[in-house]
């Protein structure tokens, strides 16, 4: 007979990350579970997008992670051995135009978890998605898991709080939960809403021959930019671990946005000076010190390293932006 295999449960799973971390697990011989909004299923072909090449090896489960009784139910379901709590409302705005429901995703729901894991499951290992928006507007750079946090946005607020939630549970309740504080990390899978990806889908569709402007923000911004299947191979490497801790995850290198626009567009043989503006609706305030990481602890410990280029990521984005265009024609 066979031992039955161990089960991890993540809740964000249509996403970038979420689904490179289903297909990670499953090649591990994982029984993957996975937490998605109810409208979602109702959605397949554009909600579930990331996994439908995996959707008939995994388990979904219907519930807003808003909801304390729906996410105790799925923890009391499934007994999950590792859990990765991913989903968040992760669109950064500096607006604070809609507090409550960033709060409770962000939050709140990393307090149903917790607590739900705690009674249900102590034995579970958990991983949060922490993010560099938590350091905000840093007063040191690269910044490393012992730097000042000072939050601008809601979003980096919320995900601030949830990070002392988990290391309390870690320290009161005995609990493995570790932070990962992701920098920006992409993928042909990164929504249309982030910067690269607007650049990339904007690069192929001029490319096309099917649009000839993008209208960005500030070209000057410049951040810190991953490959996303990297940074999930990290978080499986936390839990990895003898003891649970916090890490730091990034390439230690600074692009700006204007980089990034070159390197798309020289993926397609293009200028883009002649296809760009400025739209004062995209600008944003920058921080005076920039966001950019230093993982040297996640090397030492969990031996991972970044390996990917940004041109190499902005060149694959841009290829299978391309290629969607042409399967939707
Ligand atoms: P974030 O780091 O999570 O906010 O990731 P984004 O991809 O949304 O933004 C990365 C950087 O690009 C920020 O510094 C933005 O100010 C800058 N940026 C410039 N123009 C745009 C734009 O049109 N859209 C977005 N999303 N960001 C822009």
């Amino acid at each position: 007979m066979h031992a039955s295999p161990p089960r991890a449960l993540i809740t964000g799973i249509t996403g970038q990350d979420g689904s490179y971390l289903a297909e990670m697990l499953l090649a591990k011989g994982w029984e993957v579970h996975g937490v998605v909004r109810r409208e979602a299923l109702e959605d397949p072909a554009h909600r579930l997008v990331n996994i439908i090449g995996i959707r008939d090896k995994i388990r979904l489960h219907a519930a807003n992670i808003d909801n304390p009784l729906s996410l105790y139910k799925i923890v009391s379901d499934v007994r999950p051995n590792q859990c990765y709590h991913l989903a968040a409302s992760s669109f950064v705005s500096y607006a604070f135009d809609d507090e409550n429901t960033i709060l409770s995703h962000n939050f709140s729901a990393t307090h149903y978890l917790l607590s739900s894991l705690k009674e249900l499951a102590p034995e579970c290992r958990l991983y949060f998605a922490g993010s560099s928006e938590m350091f905000g507007a840093p007063d040191e750079f690269p910044q490393n898991e012992k730097s000042r946090f000072n939050p601008r946005s809601l979003y980096g607020i919320s995900k601030l709080a949830s990070y002392h939630l988990v290391a309390n549970y870690r320290r009161q309740h005995g609990l493995f939960a570790c932070t990962g504080i992701l920098y920006n990390h992409e993928s042909p899978r990164r929504g249309f809403e982030y910067v690269t990806r607007k650049i990339t889908s904007a690069a192929a569709k001029i490319h096309l021959g099917l649009s000839d402007r993008l209208e960005l923000g500030n070209m000057s911004a410049r951040r810190d930019w991953g490959y996303a299947p990297e940074y999930v191979r990290a978080m499986v490497a936390m839990l990895e671990r003898d003891a649970p801790d916090d890490y730091v995850i990034a390439t230690g290198l600074l692009h700006s946005v204007e980089d990034v626009l070159r390197m798309a567009f020289a993926a397609v043989g293009k200028d883009y000076k002649q296809f760009v503006e400025v739209n004062a609706q995209y600008v944003r305030p920058e921080a005076d010190v920039p966001l950019v990481g230093d993982a040297a602890r996640a090397q030492k410990i969990l031996g991972w390293k970044p390996e990917r280029s940004l041109s190499s990521i902005i060149e694959e984005m841009v290829m299978a932006d391309i290629q969607l265009l042409k399967n939707s024609a």
